[in-house]
């Protein structure tokens, strides 16, 4: 079988790789960005921000991630990629009135989870209770990308990295990939182009809900005492790299594609940042950027083939969870375009539900 993946983000690539791994001849068509707009951009915590709000679909997707992401870095490493710097130093959580949910979610899922004053965890924190939440990891993004570009290229998957798909359209029961580029026929199409997915099904008469959502980070440089696990609150969340960098993001802005960072988001995560890791107040940030996430509106993603398009499929709408949540999904996707029953039930992200009306999806984009 021959499938085009539409999209080198996170979840594009991984998907390449799980298609892959079942046989296929893969080839990969991405926009002229080195830096995927969400993937490249994100904080790479492998956990859901409050993992306890989040339905029964989302956790069945995130919750191996930490062990899911070892063994890709184990693999990166052995292709000659970078180290992803899989780090597993844990994630403090101030709760407000949530303890009681969030460890009756640990324990529905045999997470190991307790509330601890933050205090305890370092001194210059509250002596409030926080929930500690030690298996959730983090995995540094642009290395991360970088050795699936290496992955990839080891495992045979060809890529066109500045080919800016235009349309997608059946023809002698293959599909047509068109870009400025040229055409490639193939078996099966992916489209995982992030926030940019919509535009490729605008025919397909369905309702997904999907928007831009953009995002803003901050970098501080290593030297200042880091924290020593991932802090988060309502207000924004900071990272510790294994370097000693600190990140701390991250703003939600609902609708813009525009990846030029402002002085607004700046100010905003610095006084969120110092409030939360008072060791930061002294130090400047090194980067500013923002980034675009495949905003949804539902918690979890869409994942299947689209209604009335055999051979057509999509895999997006991973929000603020598209790290954490991209090999779970690149299985699963990979598995139904492969024919095979994947470990998750795929019917929670199947894109049935999303047809706005019988008559509008008879034909494919
Ligand atoms: C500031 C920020 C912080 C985040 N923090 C976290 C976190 O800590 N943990 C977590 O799990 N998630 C986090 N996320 C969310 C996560 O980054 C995204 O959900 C995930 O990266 C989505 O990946 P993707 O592959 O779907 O999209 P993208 O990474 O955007 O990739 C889509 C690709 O499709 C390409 N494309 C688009 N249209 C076309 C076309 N017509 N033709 C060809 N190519 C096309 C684009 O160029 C792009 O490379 C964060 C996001 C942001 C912005």
């Amino acid at each position: 079988m021959r499938a085009v993946v539409i999209g080198a983000g996170v979840v594009g690539m991984l998907s390449a790789l799980a298609l892959r791994e079942r046989g296929y001849h893969v080839t990969v068509l991405d926009m002229a960005t080195a830096r995927p707009p969400a993937s490249w951009a994100g904080g790479g915590i492998l956990s859901a921000l409050f993992p306890w709000r989040y339905p029964a679909p989302l956790t069945a997707l995130t919750q191996d991630a930490v062990p899911r992401y070892t063994q890709l870095a184990a693999r990166i490493l052995a292709a000659g990629g970078p180290d992803p710097e899989v780090y597993t130093c844990g994630m403090l959580v101030d709760a407000g009135g949530e303890h009681d949910a969030a460890l009756a979610w640990a324990a529905r899922h045999g997470k190991p989870a307790d509330y601890r004053s933050a205090s305890q965890v370092a001194p210059v924190l509250p002596d409030a209770p926080w929930i500690w939440l030690p298996e959730v990891g983090t995995v540094r993004n642009s290395r991360l990308l970088k050795g699936l570009h290496c992955l990839l290229a080891r495992e045979g998957v060809s890529r066109a990295p500045s080919a800016a798909v235009s349309a997608i359209v059946p023809e002698q029961g293959a599909w047509r990939v068109s870009s400025a580029e040229g055409a490639i026929m193939t078996d099966q199409v992916l489209i995982a182009a992030g926030a940019w997915s919509a535009e490729l099904l605008a025919d397909a008469g369905l309702q997904l809900g999907l928007q831009p959502v953009q995002g803003e980070m901050l970098l501080y440089p290593p030297g200042l005492a880091p924290p020593p696990c991932v802090l988060l609150s309502d207000a924004g969340y900071v990272i510790p790299r294994r370097d000693g960098h600190v990140l701390a993001g991250s703003t939600l802005r609902h609708g813009s594609q525009d990846q030029r960072p402002t002085a607004g988001a700046a100010q905003q995560l610095r006084a969120m940042a110092e409030t939360l890791w008072p060791p930061l107040k002294d130090t400047t940030p090194v980067a500013h950027w923002a980034g675009i996430r495949p905003g949804s509106a539902r918690q979890w993603p869409w994942l299947g083939e689209v209604p009335d398009a055999p051979g057509l499929f999509l895999a997006t709408g991973h929000y603020r969870n598209g790290l954490v949540s991209a090999p779970a999904s690149a299985e699963l996707i990979a598995c139904l375009m492969a024919g095979k029953r994947p470990s998750i039930d795929p019917r929670p992200y199947a894109l049935s539900s999303a047809l706005s009306a019988p008559s509008s999806s008879s034909s494919p984009p």
